[in-house]
């Protein structure tokens, strides 16, 4: 039996299922009930780019409502959490790639608190975000993952949140899956059955449908330091496979001590 915290890769999606009455609101809930409760949750989100690595080492840190055009209830929603700067610190110093900067200014987005609230609703765990350095090649986000993959030994769980095809353009809901996204999103299955992460960190490999699939990197890029912090002794589980909205794969994987 060990101590390992899990890491996670979670298929967000739409920002309403942050409170909609739906399944993946309820996997993320059941997901939360039956994992080993973390002393800290360290979140890699889609929507914090940055230019150079950082990150949240504020208290408390602001809950971020970065969309546009949802409803009312969406904006009032509000995830504080307990303090998580001795954690972010730890972070810093198990990345010894790149200098990391300790972040004031950032908050929790919708990537963290949209997936984090259901899944421990009380809000008693401490979270902070890791960014995404936008400037770096997809092999550099694999790396860092690796690196703070040390964290798991010390109680804190790995969330990165984003999406394996992430396509607004060609998003119609209730439509059927195009053709491309259900393509991409089986390579991007095999390799991590396979534990290829040479296919996932060159992702461009399948050409048309990948180009579709990842039309800008930020959704599928969390992947990457999810993959990164797993180790040898991580059995993989898939929960929330299909297509959405015909372009968002809302797949999302449990990596965790077998
Ligand atoms: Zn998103």
């Amino acid at each position: 039996m060990s101590n390992r915290m899990p890491v996670l890769f979670i298929g967000h999606g739409s920002p309403m299922n942050a409170i909609a009455d739906n399944p993946f609101r309820a996997s993320w809930a059941a997901l939360g009930a039956r994992l080993p409760r973390p002393d800290a949750i360290l979140c890699v989100s889609a929507h914090w780019l940055t230019r150079g690595t950082a990150v949240t080492a504020g208290h408390p840190l602001e809950t971020i409502h970065d969309f546009y055009g949802f409803p009312p209830a969406l904006y009032e929603e509000r995830y504080p959490v307990p303090d998580a700067r001795a954690f972010a610190q730890a972070a810093i110093d198990a990345i010894r790639s790149t200098r990391v900067a300790a972040d004031t200014k950032w908050g929790l987005d919708h990537g963290a608190w949209a997936v984090l609230k259901p899944m421990y609703p009380a809000g008693d765990v401490p979270v902070f975000q890791l960014s995404i350095d936008a400037t770096q090649p997809p092999r550099r986000h694999f790396e860092i993952g690796r690196e703070i993959g040390v964290l798991r030994e010390r109680g804190v769980m790995i969330v990165a949140s984003g999406n394996i095809v992430h396509n607004l353009a060609t998003m119609r809901p209730g439509a059927a899956p195009c053709d491309w996204a259900l393509e991409f999103d089986a390579y991007v299955a095999r390799a991590l059955e396979k534990r290829d992460d040479e296919a996932l960190v060159d992702y461009l490999r399948p050409g048309r449908a990948a180009e579709l699939a990842v039309n800008s990197a930020e959704h599928y890029l969390p992947l990457l330091y999810a993959a990164g912090a797993r180790d040898a002794r991580d059995e993989l589980e898939f929960f929330n496979a299909g297509i959405d909205m015909a372009s968002i794969s809302m797949r999302s994987v449990v990596f965790a001590p077998g």
